[in-house]
């Protein structure tokens, strides 16, 4: 027996109560743990959270955990490890921590200064919408939020550079934006557009006056850079130098480097980035915030949520400076100016949009299905969880939450954070000004998007920066999703036509190597669920799952082909195939929050229903189930951009489906036409009208015979002599 007496003089604070550790002597061997506690009137336990099973009795007092009564709440706790039930909570990622909350999943505001590229599909958009795939599969109240983040100062910017004005540079890229995401097959259920919303304006001023009001924003004046000609304030993208912190060429405001912020005037050797004027330091009174006095609120805000290691360590070099003073308004003509006039000429910084964005986006949302959520009163129970790049890190995780606490002190927010590094594109940065990018309208199409999505999937930035080049994504491509995937699904087709006219048979007898295949593909779909979930969300391994898949069943196939014509092992032979069957609409299940479409259509291929839910356990195809795989193309060869060759095979794969008249969607680029069943009075047909329009005279035996689609464009492309033609048909296919 363990006997234990309340010390008021023993306990420690942790958690925001007192704590004092109970010997638990021998019982601590078994792995359980104990403690007193107190609470102090008005005071609760700080919320955090722990994989141990904790159990409470409250001694005296009156409350919870949180303390509501006028005298001290003690109670005991008893805690321990069960290295089991962790598991299976772990494992059930579906609910933990989300519950039937609503969840909000926001991707980052892009700039409308120019399109989407594939550095920023591959990062916060692609991760948003593989996420919200996922959890919507598990019953989750998800939605995923996004919007434009129109009052950039980079916006202004790009205006004058291309000699038009702000709003219409806003309505053109923004337009261009929800194009890409629509071709990305990524389709977000609100999207603010900050200077479109009639509302946004006077919502965003309310925000920013309770921030006034709260006593923590105040006027003050501080150092700056003016352009030692014209005057003008120098900020954001009107300035460049080095980054005081880390020394790489930055501009102002923030390091993409480092991550850390700088205030222009620290900038090393600053200069105007138009004009050869030397900037002069001046001063200048704006509204600022004494960061620095919030240290204790945001860095317990990161132990609510998800908040990775590299975030936190931003936070604490960050908070190890004496002063973060940062100023909340700027000198600008682009943007919202406050209600306050003691700043005339100043907008509201647009990064104080970001975090009121947010919620405002709540607010929008909740209006259009009838949900009364309110940018000025947020609640506990949202769960927020934001896509990234990690050099926005310093604006979402630390500068957003310091003015939540001052702007909505009795909100505790609750966000995950997943951040993403740099994509490189040959080995340097993506560039929107230098033109070193490759633009998701020009690659993305229904052809294409899925070997996209898998690619970038595969290789995005999560931990370290990767390296996009698109030699090495056509050979994914190729490779792995025609050579290997496809040629699998296609291959197993045909045996099930050959063996069981197309129809799914019922498994007869299970060999042990069978057991152990299923028991396989069940780890398999365990592990997906940990790659999705909100815990240990990566698409990298995501992807390399869904190739596990394939790989597994591969070399299942291969071993169970030797008997699979031996009238005697019949049964046996059976099971064989409708396993390999179990692990294609195990494929397309798992596949569906990251490859939707190829999962829609391999479901549609397999006779089964559309993945709208995430299994519990892997299932076979019901026996008498049609399948039809033998001839199914799921993937397009990939075009390279702007090439003559993805010109013509663009306008050949419209001319073949019009031939031969299939469905828009339809992928023919890596079939053959006789595959595509081709007759010859069509062959004949299509020969005349690519004569006719590219000069080149293909054989209606070249037609019929084993070249693709995609070489017969080649082979198109490698024998004109007619650019003029060519470069018609490349005007017509960029133009269309
Ligand atoms: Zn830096």
């Amino acid at each position: 027996m363990i006997i234990s007496t309340y010390d008021a003089d023993s306990l420690h604070r942790s958690f925001g109560i007192d704590l004092g550790e109970i010997d638990m002597g021998a019982v601590e061997s078994m792995g359980v743990g104990a403690a007193w506690g107190r609470v102090a009137p008005g005071l609760h336990s700080d919320p955090h959270q722990h994989d141990e099973t904790e159990t409470f009795v409250i001694v005296s007092g009156r409350g919870d955990l949180n303390n509501t009564g006028t005298a001290d709440l003690i109670f005991a706790t008893f805690y321990w490890r069960d290295a089991d039930r962790a598991s299976r909570v772990a494992a059930r990622t579906d609910r933990r921590r989300f519950g039937d909350r609503p969840v909000f999943a926001f991707s980052t505001p892009p700039t409308p200064n120019g399109g989407l590229h594939i550095g920023h599909l591959s990062g916060p958009y692609l991760g948003t919408d593989a996420f919200v795939r996922f959890q919507r599969m598990n019953g989750a109240n998800v939605w995923h939020l996004a919007g434009t983040d129109d009052f950039q100062s980079y916006v202004a910017e790009c205006a004058r550079r291309e000699g038009r004005s702000p709003a219409e540079v806003v309505a053109h890229y923004s337009a261009e934006i929800e194009e890409t995401l629509r071709l990305m097959d990524i389709e977000p259920d609100h999207v603010t557009h900050t200077s479109r919303d009639e509302r946004y304006p006077q919502a965003l001023q309310a925000f920013f006056s309770r921030l006034v009001d709260s006593g923590r924003v105040t006027r003050q004046e501080g150092a700056a850079l003016f352009d030692g000609e014209t005057g003008q304030y120098l900020y954001e993208p009107y300035v460049t130098g080095g980054c005081p912190t880390c020394g790489s060429s930055t501009g102002g405001n923030i390091c993409e480097e480092c991550g850390e912020p700088n205030f222009c005037v620290d900038l090393v050797k600053p200069r105007p980035t138009s004009g050869t004027a030397e900037p002069r330091e001046g001063t200048i009174i704006r509204y600022t915030l004494s960061l620095r006095e919030l240290r204790a609120d945001v860095l317990a805000h990161h132990h609510v949520g998800r908040a990775p290691a590299r975030l936190r360590e931003l936070a604490n070099r960050i908070f190890q400076r004496e002063r973060v003073d940062v100023a909340l308004t700027h000198p600008s003509s682009w943007g919202v100016r406050p209600t306050q006039q003691d700043v005339p000429g100043h907008v509201i910084w647009v990064w104080i949009e970001l975090a009121f964005g947010f919620i405002y986006g709540i607010e929008s949302l909740g209006r259009k299905i009838g949900k009364d959520w309110r940018a000025d009163a947020p609640q506990d129970d949202w769960k927020i969880v934001h896509f990234l790049g990690y050099d926005n890190t310093f604006y979402h995780s630390i500068l957003s939450p310091a003015l939540y606490k001052i702007a909505n002190p009795e909100w505790t927010p609750d966000v995950d954070y997943n951040v993403n590094e740099f994509y490189l594109l040959d080995g340097d940065k993506f560039s929107t000004s230098r033109r070193h990018a490759i633009w998701g309208k020009d690659i993305l199409g229904p052809d294409s998007v899925d070997g996209i999505r898998f690619y970038l999937a595969l290789t995005r930035p999560e931990t370290r920066r990767t390296n996009f080049t698109l030699a090495e994504y056509e050979k994914v491509v190729q490779e792995t999703l025609v050579g290997t995937w496809q040629r699998w699904l296609n291959d197993l087709g045909a045996r099930v036509e050959r063996q069981y006219g197309g129809i799914a048979p019922d498994a007869g007898i299970w060999t042990p190597e069978h057991t152990a295949f299923l028991a396989r593909l069940e780890n398999r779909l365990g592990a997906m669920a940990g790659c999705l979930g909100q815990d240990g969300f990566s698409l990298n391994r995501a992807a390399e799952t869904l190739h596990g898949i394939a790989e597994d069943t591969l070399r299942f196939a291969r071993f169970e082909g030797a008997v699979a014509d031996i009238e005697d092992w019949r049964d046996e032979g059976r099971t064989a195939i409708a396993l390999e069957l179990a692990a294609a609409k195990l494929l397309v299940h798992c596949a569906a929050p990251v490859m939707p479409r190829f999962a829609a259509r391999l479901a549609a291929a397999l006779g089964i229903a559309p993945p709208t839910e995430w299994p519990r356990t892997v299932t076979l195809v019901p026996q008498g189930t049609r399948v039809n795989l033998a001839r199914q193309v799921f993937f397009g060869a990939p075009p390279a951009p702007e090439t003559p060759q993805a010109a013509l095979l663009s306008y050949l794969s419209g001319l073949v489906r019009e031939t031969l008249q299939l469905p828009e969607a339809e992928q023919v680029a890596s079939a053959t036409l006789v595959a595509l069943g081709i007759k010859s009075m069509q062959a004949i047909a299509l020969q005349y009208q690519i004569l006719e329009r590219t000069g080149v005279d293909v054989t209606v035996e070249d037609l019929l015979g084993d070249r693709t689609v995609a070489q017969l464009a080649a082979l198109i492309v490698n024998n004109t002599d007619n650019a003029d033609s060519l470069a018609q048909v490349r005007k017509e296919a960029v133009g269309a």
